[in-house]
């Protein structure tokens, strides 16, 4: 299958420079494309490979090393100096989502190793992508695991694979392109941090463009040779501009100007660390070589900061990158401004237009996307004034205290954590087994044990043991894991009461805290008004998680339906991005229903049909019973049942309910701890 040739590609301006950069220059460290689907992220990002410069490597070896410098500790190895050299077009491997981390790291034969004395390692993608594109699609969808062991391998350059002490390591440095649909879910900040650069891909609005794209895409379809033929010019010429670009990188010089502007820019964001610098000054530096220059300008620093800031600024960890045109040119500005010491004190009322001599009408779409993104996410530094608030200000959190430990009931596989009961790596050993597939941790005793009554069958004369492959146990290991705990907190008027949602939130935090240490995602769905929300989506960071909870609002009617259903997509995206994490529900409200979200019929019942949705999908839950004053309804009590879950009362929360009772009193006046 022929594939869609780059140069033919149109629109997608800015990811196809980005890859273009990436490949000037792979120390730049990938590109992360975000937007819609149907948009051909993934057709642009395979069309790569065609006009990437081939690589030289050593004949035969499967870890793809360089005849100049191979990898002294290749498995394959040692290579001859004098070996020939095998030529070879650059390869883009594509890592599925849901693989296996053998078939990402490679796997090791130990039943081999241990019954005929061989080392048999079988190489995974991290070393079919060496020297080459590791693409992820779909990357937000990534299991834990895998995004793990890639963060690994992508900040050492270096794969390793250990099983019961055989070992092996090889040389695993790829270009890394992601792509993304965010309303499928965001990424995990580590993860989106590794990448250098990132782009929103969005279809074309111009009708004229639009066109184009199906005119092409429909005589690609018709006849793919064809149509590749009639772009072989453009591709060669293009794979060319790249080649020479690369050669030209060493000698291009970064002048203090240049990097003034890069550091001022990066200072003006307010991003984290230098990372973003660095990212920046190669990418304007890759900028200067593929546009044959040898000296950096303005120009190559506003495309770099276009390219690598968008998710760098810090801002909350879930909200969507995004870029301030006008303040980027602002800083860039007051950075040339600097540098010529006699610029004005003030930068100019309206955005410098003549400030960025680009690249002519495209830049007028991009800034109009710009804009309209911003206005779409949230407000940031550029709230004019305070709006009428027709709500008083949050409620703040009581202090948190030491929560109980709530657990999901069974034995789960997850990573390793402090919650539930787990069949765990560590852990202690509580069994061995005859395994049902490879062998990665062994029971040696039982091994022994196994091959021992054979020997002398086996005809055993030297000294060491005959072992069959039968003859292997593994370990069975219990420890605890980590769970993902998800909070459905209802925020309506009926909990609205001031110092009740401050216990509330009290609690809640306690139980983030808890989480924290336990080594456990969290997530937050809330409800009020006429819909649920996610305002958090599943994460490690509990510092996010506080800081929502705290700024949550509170008011308004109650659509519990629509907080469980909103729930239950978040835990069903979170079981295909990682499958062993079980989940735990705590559901924080008086159980009271009063909007439907939407549906017809009444709330109450529609909060029990999605309870029981819940249940059947044998999500385990708690509910937090958050109702006080003279009359009770009893409502929860109803919900726990329907989820099939635990009961308990806010005062219950603590670890020691006498601690929590006395911390929580404000919420329950009339309760007492028996
Ligand atoms: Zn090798």
């Amino acid at each position: 299958m022929s594939t869609y040739p780059f140069s033919a590609v149109v629109g997608m301006d800015d990811m196809r420079l980005a890859l273009v950069l990436n490949a000037v220059s792979p120390a730049i460290g990938g590109l992360l494309v975000r937007g819609e689907k149907g948009t051909a992220k993934s057709t642009t990002v395979r069309a790569l490979t065609a006009v990437l410069p081939e690589v030289a490597v050593v004949p035969g070896c499967r870890f793809s090393c360089d005849p100049a410098a191979p990898d002294p500790a290749c498995p394959d190895g040692p290579h001859d100096a004098s070996a020939p050299v095998a030529v070879r077009p650059a390869r883009l491997v594509e890592l599925p989502v849901g693989a296996s981390e053998d078939r990402l790291v490679g796997s090791l034969d130990l039943e081999r190793a241990l019954t005929e004395g061989v080392k048999a390692y079988e190489p995974g993608l991290l070393a079919a992508a060496h020297r080459g594109v590791l693409y992820v699609d779909e990357v937000n969808l990534l299991h834990d695991h895998l995004v793990d062991l890639l963060l690994d391998a992508a900040a050492l350059g270096t794969s390793y694979v250990e099983r019961e002490g055989v070992s092996v390591r090889h040389a695993a440095r790829f270009l890394l392109v992601g792509t993304m649909n965010p309303e499928e879910g965001e990424l995990r900040p580590q993860l989106l941090d590794r990448f250098g650069l990132t782009v929103d891909a969005s279809a074309p609005r111009e009708p004229d463009v639009r066109a184009e794209v199906v005119r092409r895409r429909l005589a690609a379809d018709d006849d793919p040779a064809a149509f590749a033929a009639r772009w072989v010019d453009e591709e060669q010429a293009l794979a060319e501009r790249i080649a020479r670009a690369r050669g030209r990188l060493a000698s291009v010089v970064l002048p203090d100007a240049a990097l003034r502007q890069i550091t001022t820019v990066c200072a003006a964001f307010d991003v984290d660390g230098l990372r973003a610098d660095l990212v920046m000054a190669r990418t304007a530096m890759a900028h200067t070589a593929w546009s044959g220059r040898s000296e950096v300008r303005a120009e190559d620093v506003r495309v770099a900061a276009r390219l690598a800031l968008p998710h760098r600024r810090r801002r909350n960890p879930f909200d969507a990158p995004g870029l301030d045109e006008e303040q980027l040119d602002q800083a860039l500005q007051e950075a040339a401004d600097d540098a010529s010491e006699d610029g004005p004190d003030e930068p100019p009322p309206v955005g410098p237009g003549g400030g960025a001599p680009n690249d002519g009408g495209q830049d007028d779409t991009n800034q109009d996307e710009a804009e309209s993104g911003a206005e779409a996410s949230a407000p940031d530094g550029a709230a004019p004034r305070p709006a009428p608030a027709p709500e008083a200000p949050p409620a703040a959190a009581a202090t948190p205290f030491r929560a109980r430990l709530l657990t999901v009931p069974g034995l789960g596989t997850g990573a390793a954590g402090r919650r539930s009961r787990a069949r765990t790596d560590s852990g202690r050993v509580t069994a061995a087994r005859v395994p049902a597939d490879r062998v990665t941790k062994l029971h040696l005793p039982a091994t022994l044990v196994a091959a021992a009554p054979h020997q002398q069958v086996r005809g055993r004369t030297g000294r060491g043991l005959v072992m069959r492959r039968d003859d292997l146990r593994e370990s069975v290991r219990e420890g605890r894991e980590g769970n993902l705990v998800l909070f459905c907190v209802d925020a309506s008027g009926s909990m609205a009461a001031r110092a009740r949602m401050s216990a509330v939130k009290g609690a809640v935090l306690s139980l983030l805290l808890d989480a924290y240490q336990r080594r456990d995602k969290v997530g937050m769905v809330t409800f009020r008004g006429a819909e649920a929300q996610v305002s958090l989506p599943p994460t490690s960071s509990v510092e996010a998680a506080a800081a929502r909870l705290q700024a949550l609002p509170t008011g308004g009617r109650t659509p519990l339906a629509a907080g469980l259903l909103r729930s239950a997509d978040v835990l069903r995206v979170e079981r295909m991005r990682d499958p062993s994490r079980r989940p735990l529900l705590v559901v924080v409200t008086d159980g009271r229903a009063t909007a439907a979200g939407g549906a017809s019929g009444a709330p109450v019942e529609h909060a029990q049909r999605a309870a029981g949705l819940l249940a059947a999908a044998g999500v385990a839950s708690v509910v937090v019973d958050c109702e006080s004053g003279a009359v009770r309804l009893g409502l929860a009590v109803t919900l726990a049942t329907a989820l099939g879950g635990e009961l308990l009362r806010l005062d219950e929360v603590g670890a020691d309910s006498l601690a929590s009772s006395v911390r929580a009193r404000t919420a329950t006046p009339s309760r007492k701890v028996a």
